[in-house]
């Protein structure tokens, strides 16, 4: 039982059951109580353990991907280099370092970082020390007349989901509701008139579930607009697909998945990423968007079997073990290969990014 469980009961009492998107909120983002503001999420000892926590060639190989970007795009002097939900900062520390060879880049570039929780932003000052980012809690105020380049890796699956199941009458919506004894519990609501849904109707059947995230597309939007007047590119990198399928609404805490309702604030709550609306969006602001890739495929395309192998000259016993292991982590389709996706957005007068397919 959380502190933000009795809130929660209390509330619902009141007005009524939540869509799964106000629990998610709650739950990831609450000022006093959400799993963002209060918990050590990351790395070995936290609950998850994301990419760039596994290793430094992550970062170093998206930090090549955008600056090559940015040359190709004719290495304009004054840029935003963004990342969205930073972390602990890591990917963006390696970024940094790898590209500091990279002529003019780290002259032009102000680093830019989008985080809504300030316990975060603390850790992110820290590991960033002599960057002097900009922080945002939203995509709004990034800069609107430079270009920008953006890294987004694990965050649209922190956005909050609605979820919506498709009976013989139409769609309701899976609510977070209390149960006899007051606990609570997932139920539908009475129906959900959602237009928005109209276009599933035909890759799906009664029963089916079908997840929305319509903060996701605002995002995008956001980013796409700024790429499509001054330039620049977004690598998206999340696990899911390219369109909703099912249930994906999971909560992991110490590195075990627990149920979603069980320890509200106190485990991480995400939900599959699906690209196709982020595409659509992107196209519809005047960008491309590539086809989605897996990760495997995209940091093998990036040289990251050779980056391995020179790290790996410096190393030997329980630390080559454990960089080789890292290397089969991120690559491998038994591990984060392919499940996770990669996903470029960029200007429709230009290439993708480095690693990537039109
Ligand atoms: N990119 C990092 C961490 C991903 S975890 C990595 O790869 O290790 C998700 C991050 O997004 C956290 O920093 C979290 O505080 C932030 N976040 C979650 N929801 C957000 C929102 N709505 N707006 C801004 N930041 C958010």
């Amino acid at each position: 039982m959380t502190a933000l469980a009795d809130i929660l009961k209390r509330q619902i009492a009141k007005t009524g059951p939540l869509t799964l998107a106000e629990y998610m909120s709650a739950c990831l983002l609450h000022p006093d109580h959400g799993y963002y503001t209060n918990q050590n999420a990351f790395g070995a000892d936290g609950d998850f353990t994301t990419a760039p926590e596994i290793s430094q060639m992550f970062g170093e190989l998206i930090g090549l991907s955008l600056a090559q970007t940015w040359m190709d795009q004719g290495s304009a002097d004054a840029i935003c280099l963004v990342e969205l939900g930073p972390g602990r900062g890591t990917l963006m520390a390696d970024i940094l370092r790898a590209t500091a060879q990279v002529p003019g880049f780290h002259q032009s570039k102000q680093v830019h970082l989008v985080e809504a929780s300030s316990q975060m932003q603390a850790k992110q000052a820290k590991a960033l020390l002599g960057h002097r980012p900009t922080w945002h809690s939203t995509v709004e105020t990034l800069p609107e007349d430079q270009p920008i380049f953006v890294v987004a890796n694990e965050f649209f699956d922190a956005l909050p989901i609605r979820q919506f199941q498709r009976g013989a009458h139409g769609w309701r919506e899976v609510m977070v509701g209390l149960d006899a004894g007051g606990a609570l519990q997932f139920g539908l609501s009475d129906a959900a008139p959602l237009d928005a849904l109209e276009h599933r109707l035909d890759d799906t059947e009664v029963g089916a579930l079908v997840e929305t995230r319509a903060q996701a597309a605002t995002v995008v939007e956001a980013l796409a607009q700024r790429m499509a007047s001054n330039g620049g590119a977004a690598l998206i990198i999340d696990y899911g697909g390219w369109r909703s399928d099912g249930d994906s609404f999971q909560a992991v805490r110490a590195h075990k998945p627990v149920g979603p309702l069980e320890t509200p604030g106190a485990a991480d709550l995400t939900a599959h990423v699906d690209f196709e609306p982020l595409a659509t969006t992107a196209r519809a602001q005047g960008c491309a968007a590539s086809q989605i890739t897996q990760q495997g495929v995209f940091l093998e395309r990036l040289g990251i079997t050779a980056r391995a192998r020179g790290l790996a000259k410096g190393l030997s016993g329980d630390q080559l073990e454990s960089h080789i292991a890292a290397h089969r982590r991120l690559t491998h389709p038994d591990e984060m290969g392919s499940l996770f996706k990669v996903m470029g957005v960029y200007p429709d007068t230009e290439s993708p990014p480095p690693g990537l397919d039109p």
